[in-house]
C-alpha cells in the first residue's frame, strides 16, 4: 500500500473522477434522455456498478504498478549505498508487467554486480599478498647481495695487497716477465671485483630504498666528490676546474647518494680521458616542467619548477652516438679499441646507479658527446624553495 496517507487519498479521488466523469460523458452522448429527472434514478444502478468496476481494476493496477516501482526504488537504493546484497528471489510469485519486468532486470543487475564485487576483492586480497611475498623475497635479495658482497670484499682486498707487495721487486726480490705478467693480471682482476662488488653493494642498497633525505648545500656535496678523486686526476696530469655559482643552493637529498652521483661522473671523466687532460664542473639555475616517468603515458603540462644543473664536461674520448642510448642501462659497457689504459677498471654499473639516484630525486641526467672532443653529463635536481628556509636559499 502506500506509506503516505494524504498520497493515497488523493489517488482514489483521481481514479474516482477520471473514470467517473468520461463514463457520464459517454452515456450523456449516447442517451441524453437519461439525464431527465426519471432516467438518472433509472440509469443510476448501472453508472454507479460500471464506476466501481473501472475504479476497482484501476486501483489494482496502481497498487501493483506502486508495489513494483516500491521495489525498483529499494534495490536503487541499495546499489547506490554500495551495500549490495542478494536478492530474495520471488520472481515467481507475482505476474509479470513492464515494471515488474524492469525491478527482476535491476535484480539481475544488482546480482551481478555483487558477483564482479566478490571477484575484485578477492583478487584485490591475492594482489596484496603477492605484493608482500615479492617484498618479501626482494628484502631478503637485498640482505643476501650485502652480506655476499661484505664476506667478498675482505678477501679480494687482501688478495690484491698480496699482488702488489709481491711485485716490489726492491722488497721481494727478482721477478721474471711471466711472474710479473701473472700478478699484475691477478692484481688487475682483483681490483675489478673490488669495484664491482662496490657498484653491487650500491645497487642493493638503492633496491631497498633506504635514503635519508633533508635539505643539503649542493656545492658542499660537490666539493667532497671533487676531493674523493682529485688524486687521480692529478696522477694523470689533468686540468681539473670548478665553478660553482650558487653556493647556497638547497636541494632535499640524500647527500651521501648525491655525492656518489658526482663521484662517478667525475670518475668516468678522469678514467675515459687522455693524461693531460681537462676537466670542468660548472653550474646553472633553470626554470623547467618536472621531467617525465620514462614509462608513463601521461602527457599533462605540469607546473615549472627551479632546478640547479650541474654539468661534469671533459675532454676525453667520447661516446659515438648509437651507444648513446644504452649507457644507461645496467651493465653497459662501450667499446673503445683505440683506448687501452692499464687498470681501467669498469663494471657498466656506475650510470644506472647514477640515473636510479637522480630519478628517486626527482631529477633527471643528460649527456652530450663527440667522439675524440669529449663528453659532457648534466644532472638536474629541483631546489629546496621551503619559506622556512631562513633565507639561507638564495639562489638568484
Ligand atoms: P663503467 O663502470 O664501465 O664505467 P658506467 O655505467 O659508468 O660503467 O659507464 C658505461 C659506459 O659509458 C662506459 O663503459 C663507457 O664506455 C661510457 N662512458 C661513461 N662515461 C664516459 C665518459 N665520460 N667518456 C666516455 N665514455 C664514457
Amino acid at each position: 500500500m502506500f506509506a503516505d496517507k494524504k498520497l493515497s487519498n488523493i489517488v482514489i479521488t483521481s481514479i474516482g473522477l477520471t473514470t467517473v466523469i468520461p463514463i457520464l460523458v459517454v452515456i450523456y452522448l449516447i442517451k441524453p434522455d437519461v439525464f431527465l429527472k426519471q432516467g438518472v434514478v433509472q440509469a443510476a444502478p448501472i453508472i454507479v456498478i460500471i464506476t466501481l468496476i473501472i475504479a476497482g481494476s484501476g486501483l489494482s493496477l496502481l497498487l501493483g504498478v506502486s508495489r513494483s516501482i516500491a521495489e525498483l526504488s529499494k534495490n536503487a537504493g541499495i546499489i547506490a549505498s554500495g551495500k549490495l546484497v542478494q536478492q530474495q528471489d520471488n520472481r515467481e510469485e507475482r505476474p509479470r508487467s513492464e515494471v515488474s519486468g524492469l525491478a527482476e532486470s535491476l535484480n539481475l543487475i544488482t546480482e551481478q554486480l555483487i558477483f564482479n564485487v566478490d571477484e575484485l576483492e578477492s583478487k584485490a586480497i591475492l594482489l596484496e599478498r603477492t605484493n608482500r611475498e615479492l617484498e618479501n623475497i626482494n628484502a631478503k635479495k637485498n640482505e643476501f647481495v650485502s652480506t655476499v658482497t661484505h664476506e667478498l670484499r675482505a678477501p679480494l682486498i687482501n688478495i690484491k695487497q698480496c699482488a702488489a707487495i709481491l711485485l716490489d721487486e726492491d722488497n721481494m726480490g727478482y721477478l721474471t716477465l711471466e711472474q710479473k705478467e701473472h700478478l699484475v693480471l691477478m692484481k688487475n682482476n682483483a681490483e675489478r671485483l673490488i669495484y664491482l662488488i662496490a657498484d653491487l653493494l650500491d645497487v642493493s642498497k638503492l633496491d631497498s630504498g633506504k635514503l635519508h633525505i633533508e635539505p643539503i648545500e649542493i656545492n658542499k656535496v660537490i666539493v667532497d666528490a671533487v676531493s674523493m678523486v682529485e688524486h687521480w686526476s692529478e696522477s694523470k696530469g689533468m686540468d681539473m676546474q670548478l665553478r660553482l655559482s650558487y653556493p647556497n643552493c638547497l636541494i632535499n637529498a640524500d647527500a651521501e647518494r648525491i655525492r656518489q652521483v658526482f663521484t662517478n661522473l667525475l670518475s668516468n671523466a678522469i678514467k675515459y680521458t687522455r693524461l693531460r687532460g681537462r676537466i670542468e664542473v660548472y653550474d646553472k639555475l633553470v626554470k623547467r616542467e618536472p621531467p617525465q616517468e620514462e614509462d608513463s603515458a601521461e602527457n599533462t603540462k605540469k607546473e615549472k619548477k627551479n632546478y640547479i644543473e650541474v654539468s661534469v664536461k671533459d675532454t676525453g674520448i667520447g661516446i659515438p652516438e648509437e651507444d648513446l642510448k644504452k649507457i644507461f642501462e645496467r651493465f653497459a659497457k662501450v667499446a673503445h679499441p683505440d683506448f687501452v689504459q692499464a687498470g681501467l677498471q669498469s663494471s657498466g654499473l656506475g650510470l644506472s646507479i647514477v640515473r636510479e639516484i637522480v630519478r628517486i630525486h626527482g631529477g633527471y641526467i643528460t649527456v652530450e658527446s663527440r667522439v675524440n672532443m669529449g663528453t659532457t653529463f648534466t644532472v638536474g635536481f629541483p631546489v629546496y624553495e621551503a619559506e622556512n628556509a631562513d633565507g639561507k636559499n638564495k639562489t638568484d
